[in-house]
């Protein structure tokens, strides 16, 4: 038995990082997993490994920038399986910059992708959920939804806004059966922090530095935040409502 069995669940930004290991997880628990992702050759790779496996993996190219593109992700899965049961958002990018340099084209593309997929995706989401009589909303917002770090000021404000959201959506729609929380990585290993890390004069000091903040003494792996991610997917935690829920090696209360 999967901890997914018979759900459906759509998850963004699965081509790579941490959306690519929950869908694998997701889909081996059991789940029929919609992912979208704007990368169509790393999420069409990642459709034939998991479909090689037998297991229920439905991959759609989509740029989430757009309300548009939102609304047509949401019907498209619900065309394809009939049902949404879990939403998992989790595509995302990160922008390094003094906040002063940062023009209005890269504040609303961070923006756009960040904050607003989530809202537009829960807005077509969530009434199909009440349909169905219930649902599991996963937003991902980051440590730096908490906590601030310099240069990240857009960053910090696109995930302060996806947590913002999250609790007032949480209490809008908890009535219905559905529970809505926000996972809060700290620094997992993933193609995006090593492009943060890359764009440092010396990209492995950097490395270094940022494994130093983590009382663990590693970076997190993609795998553990997925692990978080399903058991927010599952039946188990039916009390919550609204977390935040800080998965991070203990870094944010160093
Ligand atoms: P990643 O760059 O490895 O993967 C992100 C995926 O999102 C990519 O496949 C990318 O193509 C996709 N994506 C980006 N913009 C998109 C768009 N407009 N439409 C569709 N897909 C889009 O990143 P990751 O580290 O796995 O991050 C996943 C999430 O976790 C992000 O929301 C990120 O902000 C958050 N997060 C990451 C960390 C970390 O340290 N890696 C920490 C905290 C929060």
């Amino acid at each position: 038995m999967g901890r997914l069995d018979g759900k459906v669940a759509l998850i963004t930004g699965v081509a790579s990082g941490i959306g690519r290991a929950a869908a694998a997880l997701f889909a081996a628990e059991g789940a029929t997993v919609f992912g979208v992702d704007r990368n169509e050759v790393a999420g069409q790779s990642l459709a034939e490994t998991l479909q090689a496996k037998g297991q229920s993996f439905h991959y759609f190219t989509a740029d989430l920038s757009t309300e548009a593109a939102c609304a047509t992700a949401i019907d498209r899965c619900c065309a394809t399986f009939g049902r949404l049961d879990i939403l998992y958002n989790n595509a995302g990018i990160s922008v390094i910059e003094p906040f002063t340099r940062t023009d209005a084209d890269t504040l609303e593309r961070i923006m756009a992708v960040n904050f607003k997929s989530v809202f537009y995706l829960c807005q077509q989401a969530i009434p199909r959920m009440q349909q169905q009589g219930g649902g599991a909303v996963i937003n991902t917002a980051s440590e730096l939804a908490i906590v601030a770090q310099p240069l990240y000021a857009a960053y910090c404000a696109s995930k302060g806004a996806v947590l913002s959201l999250t609790r007032a959506l949480a209490l809008e729609y908890a009535k219905d059966n559905i529970r809505i929380n926000a996972l809060c990585p700290g620094p997992i290993d993933t193609p995006m922090l090593q492009g943060e890390f890359d764009q440092a004069a010396d990209p492995t000091q950097a490395k270094a530095e940022g494994i130093a903040t983590m009382p663990i003494g590693r970076l997190g792996t993609p795998a553990e935040i997925a692990q978080v991610a399903l058991f927010l997917a599952s039946d188990a935690p039916a009390l919550m409502h609204g977390a935040a829920l800080v998965v991070d090696g203990g870094k944010t209360i160093l």
